[in-house]
């Protein structure tokens, strides 16, 4: 341990005692305090005296009697998570989104806002505020705090948007003038590795050390956490994996390097890669669904076409899963974590791009770091973005000293 953090004082100890506590009552309850104590390893004097501060803050509140080993039936404890609302907001390439939440995740209001193809900041700025005032109307809850995914680069210790290239936007300082506006505590994070947290929390990532959450939709990108932590890199890049070189001959990315994974298994690639081949004389049924307009395919559309039958469609989409097998391969080579977990549209063409996808990571990966992964769509449905975004203010609540979970 360095000198001069405070960790071992009397403070930080108590703060994570407390935390321990409240993320234990949060996991485990209704729970005594007594089974807190077995659980925590901390001693009952210490449970009650952090139990009765955590009841006078209202986070926590006694509930039913439970079962009585013989003796006095114990007063137990759960979270009380009506009792205050977190927010969330995704900002994400076409549109922003905000939800409010109880503090056991529970989604209570929602609103959307679509953005403008390249919104001003005062713009952009201004919807995510009305998303915000939206969920918050009329209510007069207690709120906590407010987290957001904001789509391409962030800088999480200044809250700020460093870059976000598909709205053309740079140095937006999203915290400072959201918690200039709403006077609340607002965390920042990059909208991907917000998915991964969310699915540590509410997903098929809780109680795993070492997983990968990759977002496959207009961008492909993924949040690493390893060692039960988000991996943000050196200078906040960590898991651009969209960028990655597949195919040295590959198609010319967004980003200018050609064949990158984006440029081959992002929703534009899909689409482009079915035109491509209907220019070339291939039948598909995006023919005749267009009208000859070629350029209206969208990766969704292939989705379609191939629940129906279409025989480029179901080619295109296998192609894709190879690309993303050799990407998702990498990954295990270098990383070797225990779930891959796929979201964003191109995960819900499920087996259509599954099937290749794992067989190709069966061939190409290391046989150990293969086997010892299971790969999986994401369970979260459509509000995985905004959940992952307030999972940020819950973080902060639960395990601010990054112990127990995430
Ligand atoms: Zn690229």
């Amino acid at each position: 341990m360095a000198l001069g953090t405070p960790v071992g004082s009397f403070q930080w100890m108590k703060l994570q005692n407390k935390s321990n506590i409240l993320n234990t009552i949060r996991l485990q309850g209704p729970v005594s305090r007594a089974e807190i104590a077995g659980l925590t390893g901390l001693t009952p004097p210490t449970v009650t005296n952090i139990v009765a501060e955590l009841l006078e803050a209202d986070l926590v509140i006694e509930s039913e009697l439970g079962e009585s080993t013989g003796g006095r039936k114990p007063i137990m404890l759960r979270l009380n998570a009506d009792g205050f609302y977190v927010l969330g907001v995704y900002a994400g390439i076409s549109k922003v989104k905000a939800v409010s939440a109880g503090l056991d995740g529970s989604i209570r209001q929602r609103a959307v806002r679509s953005l403008p193809k390249e919104p001003s900041r005062e713009h952009f700025l201004n919807l995510v505020k009305e998303v915000l005032y939206e969920v918050m109307e009329g209510s007069n809850e207690k709120y906590l705090g407010i987290g957001v995914g904001m789509h391409g680069l962030v800088d999480t210790e200044r809250g700020l948007s460093i870059f976000a290239p598909n709205l053309k936007l740079r140095n937006i300082p999203l915290k400072a003038e959201l918690e200039a506006e709403f006077n609340l505590t607002v965390e920042v994070e990059n909208d991907v590795r917000a998915l991964a947290l969310g699915e540590s929390w509410f997903g098929q990532g809780q109680g795993l050390a070492n997983f990968i959450c990759i977002n496959v939709a207009t961008g492909l990108g993924a949040g690493i956490v390893l060692d039960h932590k988000l991996y943000e890199g050196s200078s906040f890049t960590a898991g651009e994996i969209g960028h990655t070189t597949i195919d040295i001959n590959g198609p010319q990315c967004t980003c200018g390097n050609h064949g990158c994974l984006e440029a081959l298994a992002a929703g534009p690639a899909i689409a482009e890669r079915a035109r491509g081949r209907i220019l070339q004389g291939d039948s598909s049924l995006l023919k005749a669904w267009t009208d000859g307009r070629l350029e209206e395919i969208t990766a969704k559309m292939v989705h379609d076409a191939a629940k129906e039958g279409d025989a480029l469609s179901i080619g295109v989409l296998a192609d894709t899963g190879r690309y993303l097998g050799i990407g998702i391969a990498n990954l295990l080579n270098t990383l070797n974590p225990s779930r891959i977990i796929l979201t964003g549209g191109v995960a819900q063409a499920g087996d259509f791009v599954l099937g290749s996808l794992k067989e190709t990571v069966a061939k190409r990966a290391l046989e150990t770091p293969a086997r010892a992964v299971s790969i999986v769509t994401s369970e979260m449905g459509e509000d995985a973005d905004a959940v992952g975004a307030l999972t940020l203010v819950l973080r902060r609540i639960f395990t601010p000293m990054g112990v127990n979970e995430l």
